[in-house]
């Protein structure tokens, strides 16, 4: 089965510069080929894109998207003036103890389709609310279902029942749970934190994941300056998250490195943290990428057109560059090549828009500007 999808107004590829009056030919699950409309060959299916613009699907390299309950009242209390702690994660942890698998997949699913109609097709998932062996193997086993981009994030935050006895629960992390859990997981990750877990807590967690064949990524200066990114960055994370507050010497770092620095718009707009200064860090070189962090704590967005338009309003990006980081960013942060470009051979993962260009994305911020989603060469939305 091949599908053209033809008389596309704008074509951001992320392979070279954007072509205009341009097609693209879906065989299967890959794309097969990409030129101008007049020489595209001919197809089971035409698929007219009306002169809009089409991108490629949105790689979100960052989620929490198995848990139970919210924390709306907690954010109405942040937005009156309470500070964001890491420690409100206990909450949701306690939710998501008490929730059934099913509640947890029906949750999940119902996010799948929420963030493919906002145009993502590939979707790192992380746990980290279940805290205990057996609720944390149910986490990754249930993200599992669904992408697999899995990231076993046990080393989130100190459970309650931990409390004041964080390496005994570093011990339960790297040991017993993370038996369970690497089967299942793709990537190890830690929360490299003050009110989370130290740099060599941080290290032992990495460290245990990556000897159990886990890649690392870590989140580190979210909430003030530390030694997260260096370690990140020594230990080959492919990506570093969060970033907010980096020292010149955690930019040199990045940018001498092959890990990407994975910005959270959401987090800052819903926390009233200030936002990281993205042109500083594409001007030094380092490799960004942008993802929603959907949690019920610091970041309850699944959209990636908002990320893009808070990146271009409040973080000093082009439009092209915040598509870029939301799409072939978020795939160099999953060490992926298939996915972000589109290009002969690549998955055929591609967002049609409701817009002549890409801008739009950031200049009509909050409209639904996705027409059409193909994940795999299939219409999904
Ligand atoms: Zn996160």
């Amino acid at each position: 089965m091949t599908t053209l999808l033809t008389n596309i107004g704008e074509l951001t590829t992320n392979d070279g510069p954007a072509l205009h009056d341009a097609a693209v030919l879906i065989d299967g699950d890959l794309i097969s080929w990409v030129g101008p409309a007049v020489q595209a060959p001919s197809a089971d299916e035409i698929v007219d894109a009306g002169g809009r613009a089409v991108i490629p699907g949105f790689v979100d390299s960052h989620s929490h998207l198995v848990f139970g309950g919210d924390r709306a009242a907690e954010f109405e209390a942040r937005m009156a003036g309470q500070k964001y702690a890491a420690g409100g994660i206990r909450s949701t942890v306690a939710a998501t103890r008490t929730a059934t698998d099913d509640e947890l997949r029906a949750r999940l699913r119902g996010f799948i389709e929420e963030l493919q109609a906002q145009g993502t097709t590939t979707v790192e998932i992380k746990s980290g609310y279940g805290l205990s062996v057996d609720d944390e193997a149910r986490l990754v086993r249930i993200a599992a279902e669904v992408t697999p981009e899995v990231t076993f994030l046990g080393a989130h935050v100190v459970p309650a029942d931990y409390a004041d006895r964080s390496d005994e629960y570093v011990d339960l992390v790297t040991g017993p749970m993370l038996d369970v859990c690497a089967p299942h997981a793709k990537w190890i990750d830690v929360f490299c934190e003050t009110g989370a877990f130290t740099v060599e807590q941080s290290r032992r967690v990495l460290e245990a994941g990556i000897a159990r064949g886990l890649a690392p990524r870590m989140h580190a200066s979210q909430l003030g300056p530390g030694e997260g990114v260096r370690l990140a960055v020594e230990l080959g994370a492919a990506s570093v998250d969060h970033g907010t507050y980096l020292t010149d010497d955690d930019v040199y770092a990045l940018a001498a490195s092959d890990t990407v620095l994975t910005l959270l718009p959401g987090v800052e707009f819903s926390t009233r943290q200030p936002y990281p200064d993205a042109r500083r860090l594409i001007d030094a070189g380092v490799t960004v990428a942008l993802a929603c962090d959907t949690n019920p704590g610091s970041s309850f967005t699944s959209s990636m057109p908002f990320c893009i338009a808070v990146a271009v309003r409040d973080m000093g990006m082009t439009p092209t560059e915040a598509v870029w980081a939301a799409t072939a960013g978020g795939a160099a942060a999953l060490r992926r090549d298939d996915v972000g470009v589109i290009a002969p051979g690549k998955r055929a993962d591609l967002v049609l828009l409701k817009a002549p260009t890409h801008i739009h994305l950031a200049y009509r911020p909050g409209v639904p500007l996705v027409e059409r989603v193909w994940k795999d060469g299939v219409a999904v939305s």
